[in-house]
């Protein structure tokens, strides 16, 4: 059978009912896709073989025959996955300890996905027909469940499946392929507290009762590039914690400095990058670091190159958390690929008359609402707001938004076409545009004495 690496979900801000999204529980432990057919392979998203250490989920070889699956392994306790049982069950080793722990934290294999029935591949079959499809094909047995899922109501199921103490909801669009490997939009995952997976580069020295122990530990990510600094985490440990953590910590000491663009202001004992921690925090800075860093644990089961920066950055979750899809027409977030350079203007009769500049960049449309209209001489210039990301589909959004939603108020297109960014910077936009009414160079330059989200849009000399 062929190989899959799970698809994941982007992070979202907060909870929104859409009849095109379905929500399920978010479960607390280790991602597992199963090769079902006369041997049973479960495997971790770094591909370790799962299935010597949770023995009942063999089980499965008799509840599904020929099949793929994507699900969560997880142990229960008093109706909560258990992660600490979880990760003893995955350091057991000896076959008598591994069968002592099965019987005494038994594991669950919650199962929510299909990629292959009977050689065929399911990839491409829209997530709903997918459902039903493994609901045909599945069992279900001791260790061995479905995922529940409910329609639209994702606010109403967030509160509830917070008030049973667990962690929080995923939200997956109806209509939706599964996308091996890839971190989606089309999968969303809403929490009360956003975490992430770092990797450890080292830790700096300690002061007063930190002495002996350390005082932060310097935490990155990976891009393309290579190792990213997203910041330093000195809570969430106790002392006891701090002294056990320290000789875990220094077995994998070394010279080098492994991760560069952190800032040096105190002695820092660098590590190799080969331990993955959790840490909770609220949201990223502008420059990228994690604000109000909390450690969580250790994640043996998690493999550092796994810890990649897409986990930090979000999908349109301002967009979301603003909108109420049962009521605007506005579209959700979107699966749809883009285009690479389109840009939009739309008419905005909301409550003052404005209009809407987009421009795609990153897999969505950077937006500005323009209340005076984009300039048409050489020299004119119009103060530029900008607004939340909006998902890709919106460039073709013309409607009523109705009374109480937000943005209320009939949207128009104004125009559209193609854009070439000349100069994208932090600051500076450089743009070439060749729309019906909006041609040639524009520049936006942002214009912070008015607050944090004005920019200036200027008409450039062609
Ligand atoms: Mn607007």
């Amino acid at each position: 059978m062929k190989q899959y690496n799970p698809m994941l979900a982007s992070p979202a801000d907060a909870p929104f009912s859409s009849d095109d999204w379905i929500f399920e529980v978010k479960w607390d432990g280790i991602r597992a896709i199963s090769y079902v057919n006369e041997k049973l392979s479960i495997r971790s998203r770094n591909q370790k073989e799962l299935i010597d250490n949770f023995p009942e989920l063999n089980e499965l070889k008799e509840l599904a025959s020929n099949t793929v699956l994507d699900g969560e392994i997880v142990v229960m306790k008093d109706g909560k996955p258990d992660f600490q049982s979880l990760i003893q069950r995955m350091q057991n080793i000896k076959p008598g300890d591994i069968v002592y722990m099965s019987g005494k934290f038994p594991a669950t294999y919650i199962i929510f996905d299909i990629l292959e029935k009977d050689g065929k591949e399911m990839l491409d079959i829209p997530l709903m027909e997918r459902k039903s499809i493994l609901k045909n094909s599945v069992k279900e047995g001791k260790f061995i469940v479905l995922s529940l899922f409910v329609e639209n109501a994702g606010e109403d199921y967030y509160r509830a499946v917070l008030e049973k103490g667990l962690e929080g909801i995923m939200a997956k669009k109806k209509q939706s392929s599964y996308e091996p490997g890839k971190r989606s939009n089309s999968w969303l995952k809403i929490k009360q507290e956003k975490t992430c997976d770092c990797v450890i580069f080292g830790y700096t020295k300690g002061e007063g009762n930190r002495e002996n122990t350390f005082g932060s530990l310097i935490m990155g990510l990976y891009d393309a590039a290579g190792p990213v600094f997203i910041g330093k985490v000195g809570t969430g440990f106790s002392q006891e914690y701090r002294e056990n953590m320290k000789q875990s910590l220094d077995k994998y000491k070394t010279e080098r400095e492994t991760l560069t663009g952190v800032d040096m202001d105190r002695e820092i004992t660098w590590l190799r990058p080969e331990l993955v921690c959790e840490v909770g925090y609220q949201t990223v800075t502008d420059d990228g670091k994690l604000r109000i860093p909390v450690f969580k644990r250790f994640r043996e089961d998690k493999d550092p190159f796994e810890c990649t920066i897409d986990q930090i950055r979000p999908a349109i979750s301002d967009y979301t958390a603003k909108r109420n899809f049962i009521r605007t027409p506005e579209p959700p977030m979107t699966q749809e690929k883009g285009m690479g350079k389109t840009f939009v203007v739309q008419e905005h009769h909301a409550r003052r008359l404005h209009y809407d500049l987009r421009l795609e960049r990153d897999g969505v449309l950077k937006s500005w609402a323009v209340p005076k209209g984009i300039p048409e001489k050489s020299g004119d210039r119009r103060l530029a707001v900008q607004v939340e990301d909006h998902p890709l589909e919106y460039r073709k959004f013309e409607g009523d938004i109705p009374k109480g939603q937000y943005g209320a108020g009939t949207v128009k297109i104004w125009d559209k076409g193609l854009y070439e960014p000349i100069n994208w910077e932090d600051n500076k936009i450089e743009f070439i545009v060749s729309g019906e009414k909006m041609t040639g160079l524009y520049v936006l330059v942002k214009f912070k004495k008015a607050g944090n989200n004005n920019w200036l849009l200027f008409k450039g000399s062609d």
